[in-house]
């Protein structure tokens, strides 16, 4: 499928049409501006700038730039009466709600003008793992101090799994400059990890996205992987917390229970995302995505698994990721335990089988999504698709519908 994508180094932005991907994106920014510009989007270049960025839209460049959505300035898309609409035609109320509400709520975006960020010519990145004995849980205790303060260029995402009879946690990073620059802050803030210069990659933004999706790649990194669309094809499960207190470095040992407990074909990762810097500067109604300042980072429990596995595959992994998010409850946001519409989670609640439900019963999952920008986004509903044509699972119900008349 090819999908319009207009880039204006001039005026740095561009419109992208729903069907491209993320890697083809950040692809043709690179290649039109000679990598000196980009677009903050999350970390797997398979995935949808549809989706993305009407749910938020996070990945490297979070701390730098905050989300996809904050980018946005001007959409095109049909609404329930099939009429095509701009900014300016939709309203602000609109053009607010797509930017993180979730756009199947409200109707079909076509295509989205960004707004692009500057990077730098030259960005460095590691992955350094490291096992129990080589003191993973206190690595990760103070990775939990020192991740969301730490310089905005300098973004750490450990990625937590089970290696055969130990834990690793691998501290993957990038950092928006080169190597010598992010040396003297590791040793500042982060002294403990123990990084080198041999540790550290330095390559153009655009190769640290394949990077990210890999992490072993050649030299010189293919970039033109970007363009296709078969990045590992897999089934997964993933269920999403914030994080406003660091987990207590004695309570890491009843996570590592949960993996050891499992059987050899039952495999899981954490992976912890930095906030702090820009996604944490932006107000909580500038768009719908809630979670700003406060939050020190957002975990994702994630298990995937090939296409060819077993009928029980789901199961063991749904069963492992549950046991690890009910273990978490003490040490996550609490009132409500917030969520993600990107990593969409039926396990907080659903509209019935049409789709239907009251906006009372549909807040207790939707407050988890959008805290209080939940009722701003029943407001828009009510005025764009009374009739809640546009629904789903977990689709923003209008005001009035009475669901036992329908
Ligand atoms: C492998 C993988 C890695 C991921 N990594 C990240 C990450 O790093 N950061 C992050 O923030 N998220 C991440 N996500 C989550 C991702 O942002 C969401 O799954 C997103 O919804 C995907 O959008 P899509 O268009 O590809 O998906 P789809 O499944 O096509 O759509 C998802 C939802 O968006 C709606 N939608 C899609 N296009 C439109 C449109 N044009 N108009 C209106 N509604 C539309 C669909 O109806 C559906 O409800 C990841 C997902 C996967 C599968």
């Amino acid at each position: 499928m090819v999908c319009k994508l207009d880039v204006d180094v001039e005026e740095k932005t561009a419109w992208v049409e729903s069907g491209a991907t993320i890697g083809q994106l950040n692809y043709r920014i690179a290649e039109k501006s000679q990598n000196l510009l980009t677009f903050p989007v999350g970390t797997c270049p398979g995935v949808g700038v549809g989706g993305h960025f009407s749910g938020g839209g996070y990945g490297v460049l979070l701390r730098k730039y905050g989300l996809s959505a904050d980018h946005i300035v001007d959409a095109h898309m049909v609404d329930v009466k099939g009429r095509f609409l701009n900014r300016e035609s939709m309203g602000e109320d609109l053009f607010w709600a797509i930017r993180g509400g979730g756009g199947a709520s409200f109707g079909i975006i076509v295509s989205w003008k960004i707004n692009l960020v500057a990077v730098p010519p030259t960005v460095t990145v590691f992955n350094v793992p490291r096992t129990l004995e080589q003191n993973a849980t206190k690595l990760l205790f103070k990775w939990q101090c020192i991740a969301d303060k730490v310089h905005e260029d300098l973004f750490i995402s450990p990625l937590l799994s089970r290696v055969n009879s130990t834990m690793v946690s691998a501290f993957t990073a990038l950092f928006l400059g080169g190597v010598d620059r992010l040396l003297p802050l590791i040793q500042d803030s982060f002294p403990e990890l123990g990084l080198t210069r041999k540790d550290c990659r330095e390559m153009t933004f655009v190769e640290s996205i394949v990077y990210f999706d890999g992490y072993e790649v050649e030299d010189p990194i293919n970039v033109d992987v970007l363009l296709g669309r078969d990045f590992h094809v897999r089934f997964f499960r993933g269920k999403a917390d914030y994080l406003t207190e660091p987990i207590p470095e004695e309570a890491f040992q009843g996570i590592y229970d949960i993996f050891f407990e499992q059987d050899q074909e039952t495999n899981g990762v954490l992976l912890f995302f930095p906030y702090g810097g820009k996604i944490s500067e932006i107000s909580e109604s500038e768009i719908p995505y809630p979670h700003r300042a406060g939050n020190i980072y957002t975990l994702l429990y994630y298990a995937g698994w090939d296409l060819e596995s077993t009928d029980d595959t789901y199961q063991r992994h749904d069963n492992m990721l549950k046991k690890l998010f009910n273990y978490m409850t003490p040490y996550v946001a609490k009132n409500p335990r917030t969520a993600y519409i990107n990593y969409r989670d039926l396990d907080v609640g659903t509209n019935d089988k049409l789709g239907h439900t009251s906006v009372q019963e549909a807040s207790v999952w939707g407050k988890k999504y959008f805290k209080n920008n939940f009722y701003r986004l029943v407001h828009v509903k009510t005025m764009v698709d009374p009739e809640n044509f546009f629904r789903n699972e977990q689709s923003i119900p209008p005001f009035n519908l009475v669901k036992d008349e329908l």
